[in-house]
C-alpha cells in the first residue's frame, strides 16, 4: 500500500495461539467467542503481523514475529504455525536480512522480537546484520528483570544477543522523517507504537494496545496487560484522535484484515476496510 512517500507492506511470521480468556480480560466467553472461536484447549489463533516501511532505499521493519528458537513443547503450547516465516515473507518482497536498516520492537514479548536473533553454527546472532534495533530503554530493563507475573512473556535469547546493535530510546522519538515512535503505556509500561505520516495520510502500528480489531471497544483489554487502566486511558486518548484523522491502524494479531481505517460513526469508533 502507498501512503504518501512511503510504501507499506504487511509481512507475516505465520500464526500462534493464546488462551482466549487471557486475550479478552473481563469480557465473557459468549461475547468474545463470536469474534474468535476457541479450539478444544480454549486457544484462539492470532496472526504474527509485522510491517515493512519503505521510504526510498530505507527499509524499516516493525516487529520481528516469534522466530524459530523454540522446542516442540513451546510449539505445542502456542500452536506456532509456519510457513510463512518472517524471513520468507521479506524475501517474497525482495528484502534480504542485510537490506533491513532499522528494526523497531514495540516491546520485547516473545511474539514481537523472535527474529531479532537467530541460531547460526551453535551461536545466537543478530538476524539483521546491518540494522539498528530501536527499543525503549525501560522496556529493555523490564525484559531483563521481569516480575513473576510477566516472566513467561520474555525470552532473553530472542533479544539479548543483538544488544550491540540496539539503540535505546527514552520516550517519543522521530526515527526517520515521517516515522515516529510514541510511548503508549498499558500493556507494558514502555510499549511504543509507530506513527507514519506523509502527505496528510496517517498509518499507525498500534501494537498490543489494540491487538485485534475486536479490542477497539474500550473495555476489551487483555488480561496480560500490566496496567489495564492505563491501557484504557491510552485507548480513550488515542482512538478518537486516530479516527479524526481517518488513520489506517495496523493490528499485530488480527487474523482477518491486518489493517483498517478508523472512523467515528454515531459516537462509536470502528474500523472500515481500506480501499
Ligand atoms: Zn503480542
Amino acid at each position: 500500500m502507498k501512503l504518501g512517500n512511503f510504501d507499506l507492506q504487511i509481512v507475516s511470521d505465520g500464526t500462534f495461539a493464546l488462551d482466549g480468556g487471557q486475550m479478552f480480560g473481563v469480557v465473557p466467553k459468549p461475547l468474545w467467542e463470536r469474534k474468535a472461536p476457541a479450539d478444544e484447549r480454549n486457544r484462539i489463533q492470532l496472526s504474527l503481523t509485522c510491517l515493512l516501511i519503505r521510504a526510498g532505499r530505507l527499509n524499516i521493519l516493525v516487529e520481528t514475529g516469534i522466530g524459530d528458537k523454540f522446542d516442540a513443547k513451546f510449539r505445542d503450547i502456542y500452536d506456532v504455525r509456519h510457513p510463512p516465516t518472517l524471513l520468507a515473507s521479506l524475501e517474497s518482497v525482495g528484502v534480504k536480512p542485510e537490506d533491513v536498516h532499522i528494526v523497531i520492537n514495540t516491546h520485547l514479548h516473545f511474539d514481537h522480537c523472535g527474529w531479532n536473533t537467530r541460531r547460526l553454527g551453535g551461536k545466537t546472532v543478530p538476524t539483521f546484520p546491518r540494522a539498528r534495533y530501536l527499543i525503549q530503554r525501560g522496556e529493555w530493563e523490564s525484559a531483563l528483570d521481569p516480575s513473576e507475573r510477566e516472566r513467561a512473556s520474555y525470552i532473553e535469547e530472542f533479544f539479548r544477543p543483538a544488544e550491540a546493535q540496539a539503540d535505546f530510546l527514552h520516550g517519543d522519538t522521530e526515527v526517520a522523517p515521517g516515522v515516529r515512535v510514541e510511548v503508549v503505556p498499558g500493556h507494558t509500561r514502555h510499549l511504543q507504537c509507530v506513527r507514519i505520516e506523509s502527505e496528510d495520510e496517517c498509518a499507525y502500528f498500534i501494537s498490543d494496545t489494540v491487538p485485534m480489531a475486536a479490542h477497539l471497544a474500550y473495555p476489551w483489554i487483555m488480561s496480560f496487560d500490566l496496567y489495564p487502566m492505563e491501557t484504557l486511558a491510552s485507548k480513550k486518548r488515542l482512538l478518537p484522535e486516530l479516527a479524526r484523522q481517518q488513520a489506517i491502524v495496523i493490528f499485530p494479531h488480527e487474523m482477518r484484515a491486518p489493517w483498517l481505517r478508523l472512523v467515528e460513526r454515531e459516537g462509536k469508533i470502528t474500523g472500515v476496510p481500506v480501499t
